[in-house]
């Protein structure tokens, strides 16, 4: 590992990643190589977790080509030296903002969305001409196969390098010195790649999970608010950093909404045949989202096939928030539903807890869009639907306080992986003389007032 950090720093350091058609180049490269392996890609992600070809684009594929033809159309525009006004104090002068690859950076994926979530950040990094080293997780061990392989094929691996491993590994990883470190995980995980970021200052993106909370309320569409909640919940099992966690009803339509939620879970007719439904991703998780059933509060659903890392859609009412299930993230197909009688109060409710990485809310009332949106603190979120937010890449990705620090997409991940270097250039032509000796009171007055421009 030490050789291989030794390397890109050497090849970071030579400027070979500086000039922006290097960048480009290097990303269409990225792009050429998915598309070659998008068969071993869609093999080896089935293999792991069932999860379908149909999914795997839409979810995965799909929004890496197009982060990627963004980056490739935009990055000369994104690392161009932009000018930005000068203050007096300093006239005559030119002011810049330039900004600067951070350095060898590395990559920490999550199994959830394993192709997205490893490579995604990737893009942002080669944008801003970074160096990479890619630690994607180990838990679906043939996508992290398939991505090294793939990269190690299409990139020197001072340039871009993948290294494959658990704990062990990503401890070890950790040791080194990083001129960045992007993480997605679990908030647990994340305290753990902090403290150890910390110990060289290294800057830190850090995606995190939590429960995100959507609230419906009794003048929503109805059933266009089930369809895109029930998708968005069960979007590969549930399986979503940003998937509803659960649901806050209001009381006077919650027995409508829980049938409509029940008709379109059977309309839809999930199953691992169907392929609108992933596999647990193992049997550790399977375990811990079936202790989570209360079998008295299951409305829909509930069964568990342990044998194929199964289960169904469930709904579940009659949840408080001392239940169980809410008291962590819950990330399986198990959608719990609270029935409020009070917005102000769920709303007050929801602000006590950790923020999470989304909030939805589904009504057609302005007010309560804007209580909603402005008064919880949250990573992104949606009014009137749920997930879709993530992909618009004009939209910074990321959580807040135990749901993230920083964020990606688009410029924000080129952002991201660069450091802004603002830089004065100064004139020759005037020399004032007010910050030399003798400090006089006439001096002071002028400096006073030079402070205001
Ligand atoms: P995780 O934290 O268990 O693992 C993430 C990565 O950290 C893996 O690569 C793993 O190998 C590594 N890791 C695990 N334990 C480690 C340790 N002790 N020391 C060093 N490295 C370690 O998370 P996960 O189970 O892969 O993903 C689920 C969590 O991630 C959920 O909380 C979910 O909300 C969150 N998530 C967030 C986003 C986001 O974009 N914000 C996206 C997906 C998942």
């Amino acid at each position: 590992m030490q050789e291989l950090i030794q390397k890109q720093r050497r090849f970071f350091d030579s400027g070979a990643t500086l000039p922006v058609s290097f960048r480009i180049k290097q990303l269409k490269q990225l792009k050429k190589a998915i598309r070659t392996h998008e068969g071993l890609l869609y093999e080896a992600i089935a293999a792991d977790f069932r999860k379908s070809k149909f999914e795997t684009y839409a979810t995965e594929l799909g929004l890496l080509y197009h982060e990627i033809d963004v980056a490739i159309d935009k990055v000369s525009q994104w690392a161009r030296r932009r000018r930005v006004p000068s203050n007096l104090l300093n006239f005559p002068a030119k002011s810049y903002l330039r900004p600067e690859p951070l350095g060898v950076s590395l990559v920490i994926g999550a199994w959830n969305y394993p192709y997205l979530l490893s490579l995604g950040p990737v893009i942002g990094a080669m944008a801003a001409g970074c160096t990479v080293i890619l630690k994607p997780s180990e838990l679906p061990s043939q996508t992290s196969a398939a991505m090294a392989t793939m990269i190690s094929v299409s990139f020197a691996e001072e340039y871009v390098a993948v290294v494959e491993g658990g704990v062990p590994e990503t401890t070890q990883l950790l040791e080194q010195r990083f001129d960045k470190i992007f993480f997605t995980g679990s908030t647990k995980v994340g305290k753990i790649i902090y403290q150890a970021a910390a110990k060289n200052l290294t800057p830190v993106t850090l995606e995190l999970g939590g429960k995100s909370p959507a609230f419906v309320t009794a003048d929503c569409n109805l059933k266009i608010t089930v369809k895109r909640l029930v998708w968005g919940k069960f979007l590969n099992a549930g399986q979503t950093c940003i998937s509803p966690d659960y649901v806050l009803v209001d009381r006077k339509i919650e027995k409508q909404f829980l049938e409509q939620c029940v008709k379109e879970i059977e309309k839809e007719q999930f199953s691992l045949e169907h392929g609108n439904i992933s596999q647990i991703i193992n049997d550790r998780n399977l375990q811990r989202l079936r202790q989570l059933i209360d079998p008295g509060k299951v409305v829909h659903g509930g069964k568990v096939d342990a044998a194929n890392r199964y289960i169904e859609p469930t709904l579940l009412a009659g949840i408080d928030f001392e239940d169980t299930i809410m008291q962590e993230e819950i990330f399986g197909p198990l959608l719990p539903v609270i029935a409020y009688d009070n917005l102000d109060e769920a709303i007050g409710k929801v602000k006590t807890l950790e923020k999470p990485l989304s909030c939805y809310v589904f009504t057609r009332s302005a007010r309560i869009k804007k209580q909603v949106m402005d008064g919880i603190s949250f990573g992104g979120g949606m009014i009137n639907d749920a997930v879709m937010h993530i992909t618009n890449s004009h939209l910074p990705f990321g959580g807040v306080g135990a749901s993230g620090i920083g964020a990606y997409h688009g410029k924000t991940g080129f952002d991201t992986f660069s450091h802004q270097k603002g830089v004065i250039e100064k004139k020759n032509w005037l020399e004032l003389p007010l910050k030399y000796f003798p400090h006089t009171p006439r001096k002071l007055w002028w400096i006073q007032r030079f402070f205001k421009f």
